[in-house]
């Protein structure tokens, strides 16, 4: 299959990059490189440098491949961001998939895979959350990602685009041998912030509250492994090719580990001291967030292989082999 992958030098969409041309497919990349790092591309793959938002030059890129299928993982996704500069992620965001929507249609490609979010959700007391949970976005970023899936209902009544979307909740975690992994610029999440104290790049991790309704006060979350993920995209894209329908899921392990437990373990698989300071709550954090991954199960044919031991020591063998990220070794 000739798959489009939009954002595919980014942390995600690289992952992805690498699994599909695995499973053989031809991959054509297009990225704006804004946060994505072409060195995170396999040779393989084709790599077209564009914004989605410039429709004559996504044009031109469906005019030279034949398309079958598109990955979207091109977007802005820092909650913290979103609240100060909220029409960079409509735009970027929304705008982006629309124009991509828009030349996907003109050329009768009819099946789009994208990343959508836990972020969609807002806050919630039950845990875990299915599907069906009523959406409640806290952040313009999440707004976006709702807005996004809003318009795939749409354009799929109109036009018949097919798509998966793709509900994350916490991605980490690195490739097995650590050639790529995550280098956001700067940093906000908490495994890759908590693993740069050990490579001396700050001094301590800083605990964003202690006072939350969880068991030992701190935050929890569901850890999705990077690579876990990127077969999950692979077998949306099954799920389309055979059933020909649109679907919204979770992708989660099901499980929730609190910041301390986090931090606990990744004192334990570096085997280094990793010094921490509780400090004041970030806006808009809940409490717990974990999915309910059985539709993903169910209709997917998909389930996590690799645990949060395997994602700290991956993002932690990636870190070690890129002490700067990429570019610089
Ligand atoms: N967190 C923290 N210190 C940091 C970064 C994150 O305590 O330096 C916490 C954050 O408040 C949240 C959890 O770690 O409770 C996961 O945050 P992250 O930004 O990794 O992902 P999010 O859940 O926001 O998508």
């Amino acid at each position: 299959m000739n798959i489009l992958v939009l954002g595919g030098a980014g942390y995600i969409g690289s992952h992805f990059v690498k699994a599909a041309l695995l499973e053989k497919h031809q991959v054509i990349v297009v990225d704006n490189l804004q946060t994505g790092h072409k060195e995170s591309l396999p040779k393989e793959a084709v790599f077209c440098q564009g914004d989605i938002k410039n429709k004559a030059f996504l044009t031109s890129v469906f005019q030279k491949h034949a398309i079958d299928a598109c990955v979207h993982f091109a977007a802005n996704s820092l909650v913290g961001e979103s609240v100060e500069q909220p029409l960079k992620y409509f735009e970027n965001n929304v705008y982006g998939t629309m124009v991509l929507l828009d030349v996907m249609n003109q050329f009768h490609v009819k099946q789009i895979v994208f990343s959508s979010s836990a972020a969609v959700y807002g806050s919630h007391q039950v845990m875990p959350i299915t599907e069906d949970y009523p959406t409640n976005p806290t952040s313009p970023y999440g707004e976006s990602k709702l807005m996004m899936e809003k318009m795939m209902k749409w354009a799929d009544i109109a036009y018949g685009i097919k798509y998966v979307s793709l509900r994350y909740f916490n991605v980490a975690g690195a490739w097995e041998d650590g050639s790529i992994g995550e280098d956001h610029r700067p940093e906000t999440h908490l495994i890759p912030i908590v693993l740069q104290v050990p490579l001396k790049k700050r001094p301590h991790v800083t605990i964003f509250g202690s006072d939350y309704q969880t068991k030992d006060g701190t935050c929890i979350r569901d850890y999705i492994h990077v690579v876990d993920l990127a077969s999950a995209h692979l077998k949306a894209l099954a799920y389309l090719e055979k059933q020909h329908m649109s679907l919204t899921v979770n992708l989660g392990s099901q499980s929730g580990y609190s910041n301390l437990e986090i931090l606990e373990a990744a004192r334990n698989i570096t085997n280094l001291e990793i010094p921490s300071m509780i400090g004041q709550r970030r806006p808009g954090d809940p409490d717990k967030l974990i999915a309910s991954n059985t539709l993903a199960k169910e209709l997917l044919d998909w389930t996590p292989q690799l645990d949060i031991f395997d994602i700290i020591q991956s993002a932690w063998r990636f870190h070690k082999a890129h002490p700067k990220g990429y570019g610089v070794e």
